[in-house]
């Protein structure tokens, strides 16, 4: 069996704040082999975005192991690429200046890498154009190719379509699954949208809150492309939606003092 490309084990983060300690991830083990789609979902501030910071290297303040590759992770790099809920580029660049950033268009090698990103993410025709000039949805696809371009080991994604309408937000899951079966790079996507969840994963990961710990994992043996409308795919999504309101009764439970 190969290695697990992403290996937690008892993850453990705390936060000291005015109120006291917030325990947001306790004991936290997961493995990601490569190439795999993960989608994480859970309530709101059960830990979501602690636990995509700590794999992103953007938090190193925790208990437990993390591991990318062979490598204990230590901080942020190429080798992990984020996409926040915003696309954060710079309004003064081009869309082929975002995506290249601080790598030279003049380097032929850079100039065919980025052209064959901006095929894959769909924008071709838009290569000179600016930020303003985009809808959220195609902004959000130039920080998707920009993130590529650095060949990341993995790309995490913290609620990238949350801005976005319905319709767009659809779309955009298309084009994802597209590029990562076209890419193959390892994901792992955060949401609280039952349906991206089910429609983009491997294995979904539950998380519940107080403290943020693992729920359960469901794996999603459907075939790509995926079609919402279908049986198998609301079957899931029946099961993902039972977990959720298991959470919610444990809650219930919890804040009864029972
Ligand atoms: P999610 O992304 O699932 O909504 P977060 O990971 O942002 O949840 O937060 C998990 C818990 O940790 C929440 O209770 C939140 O209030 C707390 N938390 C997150 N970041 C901080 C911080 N920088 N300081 C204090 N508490 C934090
Ligand atoms: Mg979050």
């Amino acid at each position: 069996m190969t290695e697990p490309l992403l290996k937690i084990r008892g993850l453990n983060k705390t936060f000291q704040t005015g109120k006291g300690v917030v325990h947001a991830l306790a004991n936290v083990s997961l493995n990601v082999k490569e190439g795999e789609f993960i989608t994480v979902i859970g309530p709101s501030g059960c830990g979501k975005s602690t636990l995509l910071k700590i794999i992103a290297g953007l938090d190193t303040k925790y208990y437990g192991e993390a591991l990318l590759g062979d490598e204990w992770i230590k901080g942020p790099g190429i080798d992990k690429g984020f996409i926040f809920q915003e696309p954060r580029l710079f309004p003064w660049l081009t869309v082929e200046k975002n995506i290249a950033a601080d790598l030279s268009l003049r380097d032929p090698a850079v100039r065919a890498k980025v052209s064959e990103l901006i095929e894959l993410v769909r924008l071709t025709g838009f290569e000179k154009s600016y930020p303003r000039e985009l809808s959220g949805g195609m902004a959000q696809r130039v920080a998707i190719a920009r993130a590529l371009l650095r060949n990341p080991k993995v790309l995490l994604l913290d609620e990238p379509f949350g801005a976005l309408d319905a319709f767009t937000r659809s779309h955009m899951q298309e084009v994802l699954i597209d590029i990562w079966q076209k890419n193959k790079t390892t994901m792992i996507f955060v949401t609280h949208d039952i349906d991206e969840a089910v429609f983009l994963a491997n294995r979904i990961v539950i998380l519940k809150p107080r403290p943020g710990s693992i729920r359960t994992i469901v794996p999603v043996d459907l075939p790509f492309p995926r079609k919402k409308s279908t049986s198998s795919f609301q079957e899931l999504r029946y099961k993902v939606l039972s977990e959720f309101e298991k959470i919610e009764e444990l809650e219930l439970i919890d804040s009864s003092g029972i």
